[in-house]
């Protein structure tokens, strides 16, 4: 980061306990604040509950703070993520996004749990919930029982071997249709940011085609850096951002203090004069 004082450090996607993050909300805009930042919001999985929380303890802090959310969505049976932000937390469209895909994640760690009990393993179910309490309950958590079992070594083996996209089979595809999430929350006046594009398994030419559905359909944005990633994958990022017409976000998808590189208001940098900044408008 450059250490020039008109630089606000910025970070747009974050995760808290209330939904697969280490950290409560107060804790989480502490360590932002420590850690230099000047904008942020949280983004947690498919709920909207821990935003009083955070924003009162930004505010406490005089830290700009920005609603936000990441919603599970999937386009042509890929899981995609979608980050709203900059909205009213009544929002009535967004509340009834969140509710769905709150019952739709219950349902399916129902479903997983039955996946995990045929392939040898216990029934999971009841301790996820218990351990999710009030966060909204996802793999991370069974891949958390996994490892205290000592089922796997480590949450990467869990998702390797368990729980990871490719293992889910029609588990995947549970979530709703893009097309349809940015119709209910398209004209609302949030910022709607494709989540972490580099991270779908997907081709620069089929990227380019969710990209081109991902803005008719009323998208507004996309993230240029999520984390750490190389310098040339967020180059073609915001050439990318350029070229959809599409605004520019940026946040580290910080989940707790481990791991080798995540740290909130930590990502590569990107070349803030070449993009349309999402929160250029807000500050
Ligand atoms: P879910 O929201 O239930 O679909 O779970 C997805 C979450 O699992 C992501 O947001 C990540 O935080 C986490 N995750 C995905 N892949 C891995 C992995 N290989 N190791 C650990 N956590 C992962
Ligand atoms: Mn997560
Ligand atoms: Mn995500
Ligand atoms: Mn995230």
């Amino acid at each position: 980061m450059p250490e020039n004082a008109s630089y606000r450090k910025v970070d747009l996607h974050t995760h808290s306990t209330f939904s697969d993050g280490r950290l409560s909300p107060t804790e989480l805009v502490d360590l932002a604040v420590e850690q230099g930042v000047t904008l942020f919001s949280l983004t947690d999985h498919d709920t909207l509950d821990g935003l009083v929380e955070a924003r009162t303890r930004a505010e406490s802090h005089q830290l700009s703070f920005l609603n936000g959310v990441e919603l599970s969505t999937q386009w042509k049976g890929i899981p995609l993520h979608m980050v709203a932000l900059n909205f009213d937390p009544n929002n009535a469209a967004l509340n009834a996004v969140v509710k769905e895909n709150q019952a739709i994640r219950l349902d399916r760690a129902r479903r997983i749990a039955d996946l995990l009990i045929k392939q040898g393993l216990p029934d999971l179910f009841d301790e996820a919930v218990t351990l999710a309490g009030k966060s909204q309950l996802g793999r991370p958590h069974f891949a958390t029982l996994m490892i205290e079992k000592g089922l796997v070594k480590d949450a990467n083996k869990a998702f390797d071997r368990y729980l990871g996209n490719k293992r889910l089979g029609s588990l995947r595809d549970v979530w709703p249709e893009l097309e349809v999430v940015l119709g209910q929350l398209k004209d609302q006046g949030m910022a709607l940011i494709l989540a972490h594009p580099k991270r779908y398994p997907l081709t620069v030419t089929k990227l380019k085609r969710l990209l081109a559905d991902f803005k008719a359909w009323g998208g507004t944005g996309m993230e240029v850096a999520s984390g750490n990633e190389r310098p040339d994958h967020v180059r073609l990022m915001e050439r990318l951002s350029q070229e959809f017409a599409l605004h520019a976000s940026v946040g580290s998808d910080f989940h707790g203090p481990f791991g080798p590189w995540t740290q909130v208001g930590r990502f590569t940098q990107i070349h803030e004069s070449e993009v349309d900044l999402v929160w250029r408008d807000w500050v």
